[in-house]
């Protein structure tokens, strides 16, 4: 039985997040420059009290089970809820559910100990600390097989030595789990541990904070993607992660997830803009005229309409086939297709959305350059939309038998032969052989 509504109690908690998304959140960017500065007084202010109210109502976190104080809320669920949350840039830290810190959460949660699940897994669900995945590096970007960040044993401590970069928020966070080459003879796969690194350990350094765009804006200004240098960073061997050597499975616990989540934000930010989109064409005058009326601006209109639906049904799709058979491995290729398709989706309306809105639209009194932005981001971080489509094409050709004749099996000399064979006795019957 195919159903396309949501219960009524789950609705009303989504026009609750949604009221509190438009009315509370959306304008905090304006007054808030860094929400995860934890140090920051007017953000712990407004923020605070404001997660109070999202854990009052239920909604806090609830992508994980309830064995770590979540709802355990399937992943449709969390598809229309994270859909509200994409309206907003501090959402999804307001509802306990921002990257970095989830796809961390989800590894401690894993192959944490008590003691990690105690020092680092709970103030982390909790909102009191902030956490970092440092794991691609400068020369290499996320291909392990090209790290060169590398541990190695002196006693009871791993020593750490080398870089990473895109370390998103290494300036606000408590600790970094870091993937470092452990291994290195080992096979490609098996090469590299994963690590919690204090962020106050000695001889961890933040090379330079880095940011998207702003050319020429001053460096550094509030930039969150850290040039990360550990200087022999030691940690006690109880950091580690998971055994020794796997941190490429350990890795893939926070992905599938984090992921899918991106999308399903991605619906939102991309209805914003058909939103505004569609205000301004009804607000905007030219040549004596609405720009509603002019039938290129109505097929933009269209367009983005019909795209977004596909996507969002796509996407509902896939989070559906999570919750049924509870194995990412069995929707990598879904996955992989969404994560794709989120980037483009994306593009094409924040692109749409500055030519229809003009100068304002490039300006930074709109949203779109941004949200531009962001689509590129999507495209490149938890890997880039290029090895996506190769996952995707290989999960939709592994079983796909060769054709053994030279013509292939859809060619209609070799249709009709078969279809002749099969109803030979028929043919002959009334003369047609
Ligand atoms: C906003 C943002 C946040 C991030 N946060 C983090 C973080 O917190 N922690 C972290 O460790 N990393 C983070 N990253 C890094 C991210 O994982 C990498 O940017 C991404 O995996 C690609 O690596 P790269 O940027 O070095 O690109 P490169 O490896 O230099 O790749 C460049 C381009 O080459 C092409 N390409 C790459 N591989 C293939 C292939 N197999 N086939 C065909 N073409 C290919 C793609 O077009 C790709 O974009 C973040 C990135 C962004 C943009």
């Amino acid at each position: 039985m195919w159903d396309f509504e949501t219960d009524a109690a789950y609705q009303a908690d989504l026009d609750w997040a949604d009221r509190l998304v438009r009315e509370e959140i959306e304008p905090l960017p304006m007054i808030i420059p860094h929400i995860f500065d934890l140090a920051d007084p007017v953000r712990n202010a407004i923020v605070r009290p404001l997660q109070r109210k999202v854990k009052a109502r239920g909604l806090w976190a609830t992508h994980l089970g309830p064995e770590l104080g979540g709802k355990g809320h399937g992943q449709v669920k969390l598809a229309l809820l994270n859909e509200v949350l994409g309206r907003a840039r501090y959402a999804p830290m307001v509802f306990g559910c921002a990257a970095p810190d989830t796809g961390n959460a989800e590894i401690l949660a894993h192959y944490g100990t008590a003691e990690h699940k105690e020092k680092w897994l709970q103030p982390l669900l909790d909102g009191e600390i902030q956490s970092c995945f440092s794991m691609t590096e400068p020369q290499g970007g996320s291909d392990p097989k090209e790290f060169t960040c590398k541990a190695w044993r002196e006693g009871d401590d791993w020593v750490i030595e080398g870089e990473k970069w895109f370390s998103s928020n290494a300036r606000y966070a408590a600790f970094l789990i870091a993937m470092v080459v452990t291994d290195p003879e080992g096979p490609p796969h098996a090469r590299h541990t994963m690590l919690i690194v204090p962020a106050d350990a000695p001889g961890l350094e933040i090379i330079r904070n880095v940011g998207f765009g702003g050319w020429g804006e001053k460096l550094d200004s509030g930039a969150e993607h850290a040039h990360v240098r550990y200087n022999r960073v030691r940690v006690p061997v109880a950091n580690q992660l998971g055994p020794r050597g796997a941190a490429f499975a350990v890795a893939q616990t926070r992905l599938g997830g984090g992921r899918i989540h991106h999308a399903m934000r991605t619906v939102g930010m991309a209805r914003a803009a058909l939103d505004m989109m569609k205000e301004r064409l009804v607000s905007r005058r030219t040549q004596g005229q609405q720009l509603a009326r002019k039938q290129m601006m109505q097929e933009v209109i269209a367009d983005s309409w019909i795209e977004l639906e596909q996507f969002r049904l796509l996407l509902l799709q896939v989070a559906w086939k999570i919750d049924k058979l509870n194995d990412y491995n069995k929707v990598r290729g879904d996955i992989a297709a969404v994560k794709v398709a989120m980037t483009g989706v994306l593009k094409r309306m924040a692109d749409r959305a500055i030519q229809v809105h003009g100068s304002f639209g490039l300006s930074d009194q709109a949203p779109f350059v941004h949200m531009l932005l962001n689509a590129y981001q999507l495209g490149l971080a938890d890997g880039p939309t290029e090895v996506h489509k190769v996952a995707l094409a290989r999960e939709l050709l592994k079983d796909v038998a060769p054709c053994e004749t030279v013509f292939p099996s859809y060619a209609r000399s070799v249709r009709e032969a078969a279809a002749r064979e099969k109803h030979a006795e028929v043919l002959k019957a009334h003369g047609r052989w």
